[in-house]
């Protein structure tokens, strides 16, 4: 609710209004660049060591508040707390622990070597701060998807300005209190709270990286603004992930992973299960395994309670919208409840486990983002492969069988991001790897070194010792076209001709020398 640049927050799982906010306005995102542009000079010119130093005062102040945290974006998301918990906070703290180890290892200068004919040189490359990095972000994780890519770029030396989504503000206000107290430089973490006019606004200032992270709408509004002003970005897109469980699959194992991995968050999550492909011999015991985990999950806001309520009301309009168009067209509900018996204003949507889907339904092409969890027959590896590349979109997929080998060579040929074999969207909380999204997706990776690197000018530097007058292909070129034509010939050969070689590039030298 908004009342003159004041933000009034509400809890989706229980209406109350429970915080109070600013809102940035549109005049103040020029003040929030010059702060920025004038902190880079000093911060990014630090080592890599001082930074880190900002770095550990913000991993002990979110440990010391763990619990208040993980209640505060549970508050703000509808999420509970163990997912905001295991999904939002501890992955930040695992990021910033692995930067201790990572980050001088990844951005140092790094020695490459010389081919041999620039002999004498030396060459390294690296890694220069691009400067004020905007990192806009959706609310589904809101604290990881937010912190991870506002860490990676800062530890590298850039300024960032991160825009929350205003679907969770106070998230955004929480992320930017703990800079305050972990004592981050006037301007090196700037906060822009507001919604998609300030975001606009924000990407026409011009930062120097945009790091976007929400859905394929706005991921090509925010390409086309970069593209003309040829702003590097990172796209991190929506999915719509196939989950394919072979004959041979544990299949206790598989029922129980397509169940939490379809309705945690309830089922607002990128890399979500929102297909699931299941061999048909054992397609019917697979299904009521579903059916019996479905049976025994308990949805509310407490410790106890398995999956909490939906973070976006709009949300719920998509979901009903495709349960619809589903039903209508002969499916089964397996599981929940028809949405035309919903309690009008519950933000606890159903499980809904639908069979009897079929191609054309939107709830197995569209992304869905919410407690939908559509199983399908299938009778061939070939098929399989070829129904789960059958979509727009390539962020995670996952290949349950015992046969390792078998899964591995599924997993191959499918065309997304990530592949999790006998598990379902882990791959995430792996920093090592990277993460992004293949076809509709997105567009570039994070994680990883290449998460580092990304907010980095990748410089090349070479080094002659400036000792000798020339070099063999400066001018003048009289006389050395055949000498070069006898040295390339001699080293390119599959076995190099050396007194050839050397003979030709002692001449060349010496024509070098005599100009
Ligand atoms: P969204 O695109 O509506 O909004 C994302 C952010 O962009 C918000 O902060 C919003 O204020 C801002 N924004 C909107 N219009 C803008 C504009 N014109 N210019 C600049 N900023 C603008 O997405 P959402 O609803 O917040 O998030 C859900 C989507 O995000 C889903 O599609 C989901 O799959 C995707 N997602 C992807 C990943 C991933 O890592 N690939 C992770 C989480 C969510």
């Amino acid at each position: 609710m908004k009342q003159q640049g004041i933000l009034k927050v509400q809890s989706p799982a229980t209406g109350e209004f429970f915080a109070e906010m600013f809102e940035t306005t549109i005049e103040e995102t020029s003040f929030i660049y010059e702060k920025s542009r004038k902190a880079f000079p000093t911060w990014s010119t630090m080592t890599i060591d001082e930074r880190l130093v900002y770095f550990h005062n913000l991993r002990r102040i979110m440990v010391e508040q763990m619990d208040d945290l993980a209640k505060k974006i549970s508050l703000d998301t509808g999420k509970v707390k163990l997912e905001a918990l295991v999904a939002d906070i501890m992955p930040v703290l695992d990021f910033l622990k692995s930067l201790d180890k990572t980050a001088k290892k990844t951005l140092v200068r790094q020695k490459v070597s010389t081919p041999l004919l620039l002999m004498g040189k030396k060459s390294y490359i690296e890694y220069m701060p691009r400067g004020t990095v905007l990192v806009i972000s959706p609310w589904n994780y809101p604290f990881q998807l937010a912190m991870i890519p506002i860490l990676s770029a800062l530890v590298g030396g850039n300024c960032v300005i991160s825009k929350p989504s205003e679907v969770t503000p106070f998230v955004g206000k929480v992320m930017e209190d703990l800079f305050k107290l972990a004592e981050f430089p006037e301007g090196v973490v700037s906060f822009a709270h507001g919604g998609k006019e300030l975001g606009a606004t924000l990407t026409e200032h011009g930062p120097d990286y945009i790091f976007f992270t929400g859905s394929v709408r706005t991921g090509k509004i925010i390409g086309q603004v970069a593209a003309k002003k040829l702003i590097p970005t990172t796209l991190e897109l929506g999915g719509k992930d196939p989950m394919i469980v072979l004959s041979d699959a544990h299949l206790k194992r598989a029922a129980k992973a397509a169940v939490w991995g379809a309705f945690t968050n309830s089922g607002q999550v990128c890399m979500s299960v929102e297909r699931v492909y299941v061999d048909r011999s054992v397609y019917n015991e697979f299904l009521r395994l579903v059916k019996v985990e479905v049976s025994q999950m308990k949805q509310g806001q407490s410790n106890s309670d398995d999956v909490g309520s939906m973070t976006f009301p709009a949300q719920i309009d998509i979901v009903r919208n495709q349960i619809e168009d589903a039903l209508s067209q002969g499916a089964t509900l397996e599981t929940g409840i028809e949405p035309r018996h919903w309690k009008e204003g519950e933000m606890h949507v159903p499980m809904m486990v639908l069979s009897n889907v079929y191609k054309g339904m939107k709830v197995l092409n569209e992304e869905t983002f919410g407690p939908i969890m559509p199983i399908v027959p299938f009778d061939t590896v070939e098929e399989v492969i070829s129904l789960a590349n059958d979509s727009e979109y390539g962020l995670n997929a996952s290949v349950w069988s015992k046969n390792i080998q078998l899964a591995q060579t599924v997993a191959s040929q499918i065309v997304s991001g990530a592949v999790v074999i006998n598990d379902v969207i882990v791959t995430a909380a792996n920093h090592h790897l990277p993460f992004g999204g293949a076809k509709q997706s997105g567009v570039g990776r994070y994680h990883g070194e290449a998460g580092l690197k990304i907010f980095c000018h990748e410089k090349a530097v070479m080094v002659d010792s400036g000792w000798k007058s020339s070099e063999i292909q400066w001018y003048p070129y009289h006389g050395k076209y055949e000498l070069f034509l006898s040295l390339f010939k001699s080293y390119f050969k599959d076995r190099v001709n050396w007194f050839t070689f050397l003979q030709s590039f002692q001449k060349l030298i010496k024509l070098s020398k005599n100009k």
